[in-house]
């Protein structure tokens, strides 16, 4: 089986646990990095403050947990860009992305806006795949990119960087997760930001991804291919249960990691039961079709 390479591991990408916790990435960007890492959400949640210099205004992307020393650590960023906050965007409703946004939104005297109307809030802004957002003097994209969740988005900058929250992250791969998220819709997300050939893919978590985006969404497809392929190679040999899929298919990670790839793994049968290729119920053995 062809084991996919991540371009990633020749590029000079800070360690874990090494990323700067505010950062300018360009004129558009500073990235506050929020203080909860852990497997999951590696070196903590990024959150991204967007504007155009000089136009006193900013846009909160994915503002993370309700934490007062990240909300000091926003605070400050604004400040230091001159800016007044006047909208806070989110990804997906995940908490760690989310969780800081009504608080904050009202804190700060600016509106959520959000695919999920839970997310967005009683005042906020239902955001619908293909709108322009102008705010901040700059324009935002508003891109689909469901599969990680059922109401994900991306955030698509003037400059060409695109933010993508959990869709992809800065190290290792991400999740689909189950039963909300979608293996099909995942693979056509990563091609659907792959096609806008982004300059910079700003993630959820871990460090921005400036040096081959598209070589990054390449090897996310190759991995989803290999898992896939992974599955059908240990159930030729009989049927197997999720538990015993996973245990077989991410014996090499660790197992705090094993609940996320249990999802990715109900999510990937999930698509293959879809396609006739397996039977069984995702509650006892599958086998092949
Ligand atoms: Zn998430």
């Amino acid at each position: 089986m062809q084991i996919p390479a991540d371009p990633r591991v020749s590029w000079d990408l800070p360690a874990p646990g090494a990323m700067p916790r505010t950062a300018d990435l360009e004129p558009l960007v500073t990235r506050v990095l929020a203080p909860n890492p852990s497997p999951m959400t590696l070196d903590g949640t990024n959150t991204y403050v967007v504007g155009a210099p000089g136009s006193g205004q900013a846009a909160l992307v994915d503002p993370g947990p309700d934490d007062p020393a990240h909300l000091a650590a926003v605070e400050a960023a604004l400040a230091e860009r001159g800016a007044r906050c006047v909208a806070v965007l989110v990804t997906h409703h995940h908490g760690d992305h989310a969780e800081a946004a009504l608080p904050w939104g009202a804190r700060l005297g600016a509106q959520v806006a959000a695919a999920d109307p839970q997310v967005a809030g009683p005042g906020g802004r239902v955001l619908e795949p293909g709108q322009r957002l102008t705010l901040a003097g700059t324009t935002v994209g508003v891109v689909p990119t469901p599969g990680h969740t059922a109401d994900h988005l991306a955030f698509r900058l003037e400059s060409g960087a695109v933010l993508v929250g959990d869709h992809v992250l800065g190290r290792g791969t991400s999740v689909v997760t189950h039963p909300e998220g979608d293996v099909l819709a995942y693979l056509e997300s990563l091609r659907r930001v792959h096609d806008l050939g982004p300059s910079a893919l700003y993630c959820g978590h871990g460090p921005e991804l400036t040096e081959d985006p598209g070589a990054v969404l390449d090897f996310y497809l190759a991995h989803r291919a290999m898992r896939e392929e992974q599955l059908l190679a240990a159930l030729r040999t009989g049927p197997r249960t999720v538990d015993e899929l996973v245990a077989e298919v991410y014996a090499a990670v660790p197992r705090e990691v094993w609940p996320a790839a249990a999802q990715s793994t109900r999510a990937t049968l999930d698509k293959l039961l879809a396609e006739g290729r397996v039977e069984g119920r995702l509650d006892g053995p599958v086998r092949l079709a």
